[in-house]
């Protein structure tokens, strides 16, 4: 087992809306707990990758205005590497505006925002109001049900392309677009989702996955070492509390 997972935040300094930069501390606090080092890089405008280097990349959500602004850089500087990282099965976790830019487009109302093409899905602005509120969604993970809980707040409706598996089906809230009852995308190892919170905090268990996965050499996820979870359980029963009162 690899005893230090090595992460590459993508433009952490734009892409960290609603408390997303919380997820990368969850991640810290957790390896420490388990005795794995943990080492964060940051990727901003102009730096490129080594996409080697990194077990796991991440990008949170952002601004429409954020995501005009980093669009082009991304995909001048950093694409390629995301694209073979992605291919060579590295985990890649993206939330709302950075789901979005893993996707071909992003088209606003005088605009259309390029992604990286590395999942097939676009997204679009339609008429009606944003899709905002706590979600709650099923997946499954390695043949065992589980739930992820969180709070969405997006303007953009996300399609996913034939042959894409969403990441889970939603419970309530809205998910990729408030109509086909789908959440975020799973290809290979690459995780996009609509859900803040931040997400990881409200779904340990999700953060262990994240890492079990990153430090595979083989494939298959690694044993880690349980954590005494009583603080982060009740974290998780109250988001999915949260996200069942509002149900929709
Ligand atoms: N700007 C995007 C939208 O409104 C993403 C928002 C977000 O990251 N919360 O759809």
């Amino acid at each position: 087992m690899g005893d230090i997972l090595r992460v590459c935040a993508l433009y952490p300094s734009r892409m960290n809306i609603y408390a997303d930069r919380g997820n990368m501390i969850l991640l810290e606090r957790r390896c420490a707990a388990r005795g794995i080092g943990f080492e964060l890089s940051a990727a901003e405008h102009g730096d490129s990758i080594d996409p080697g280097a990194f077990d796991l990349f991440y990008i949170g959500g952002g601004q429409d205005r954020d995501q005009v602004q980093i669009a082009q850089d991304m995909l001048r500087t950093k694409r390629d590497a995301l694209a073979r990282a992605a291919e060579d099965g590295k985990v890649m976790l993206a939330v709302c505006g950075g789901y979005q830019l893993l996707g071909e487009s992003y088209e606003l109302a005088d605009q259309v925002i390029e992604g990286l093409s590395i999942v097939s899905l676009k997204t679009v602005r339609e008429p009606g109001p944003r899709l905002i509120g706590n979600v709650v969604i099923e997946l499954e993970i390695e043949g065992k049900p589980q739930r992820l809980a969180g709070f969405e707040n997006h303007g953009g409706r996300t399609y996913l392309g034939e042959g894409e598996s969403p990441l889970g089906s939603v419970i309530s809230g809205f998910g990729n677009n408030g109509s086909d009852h789908f959440e975020g995308v799973r290809h290979k190892n690459v995780f996009g989702t609509y859900l803040h919170g931040p997400l990881l905090p409200k779904n340990a268990w999700f953060a262990d996955y994240l890492t079990a996965l990153a430090l595979a050499r083989d494939g298959t996820p690694v044993e880690l070492k349980p954590l005494d979870d009583v603080l982060e359980d009740a974290a998780h029963r109250c988001a999915l509390d949260a996200g069942r009162r509002s149900r929709r």
